[in-house]
């Protein structure tokens, strides 16, 4: 975890960092991820272009973005957050529950710190891909069937 350099840092602070490819846009969370959830819905898949869509979940008055964020607008209820410059899938965000914020998982600086925890959409699943098989489904978190 990076220095926060105010001499003022507590025990319990936090500090999730991350970026896009190209660096343009970046976010800072100062507060732990709530949960981080494997989804193997189609939708995440092609807003992600990966096997799996991996989103760590925050509140979103944690979350400060920096640089040019934009959005896609993924059905009536969703949109996705990425860098207009190097395309890099940034985040997903459900306009029912604006107080929270899904941020992929790869694009945070030190992934390692934050292992998922739940799967979404796991009857979606690419059939040979086997990622933490053993972890649960989410069933108390229920983002909007891909289609609507
Ligand atoms: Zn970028
Ligand atoms: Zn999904």
């Amino acid at each position: 975890m990076a220095a926060a350099g105010n001499g003022k840092r507590r025990s319990n602070e936090v500090r999730v960092t991350g970026s896009c490819l190209c660096g343009a846009v970046r976010f800072t969370a100062a507060k732990e991820p709530r949960r981080v959830t494997h989804c193997h819905c189609v939708m995440c898949r092609r807003a992600t272009g990966g096997a799996v869509a991996t989103f760590a979940t925050f509140a979103s008055d944690t979350v400060e973005w920096t640089g040019p964020l934009a959005r896609y607008d993924s059905s009536a209820r969703a949109w996705r957050g990425f860098c207009p410059t190097c395309g890099s899938s940034l985040c997903f965000g459900y306009n029912p529950r604006p107080e929270r914020i899904y941020i992929t998982l790869g694009v945070f600086d030190d992934p390692n710190a934050w292992p998922a925890g739940f799967h979404d959409y796991r009857e979606a699943r690419i059939d040979w891909l086997h990622v933490d098989d053993h972890l649960p489904d989410a069933k108390d978190f229920r983002k909007p069937s891909p289609r609507s």
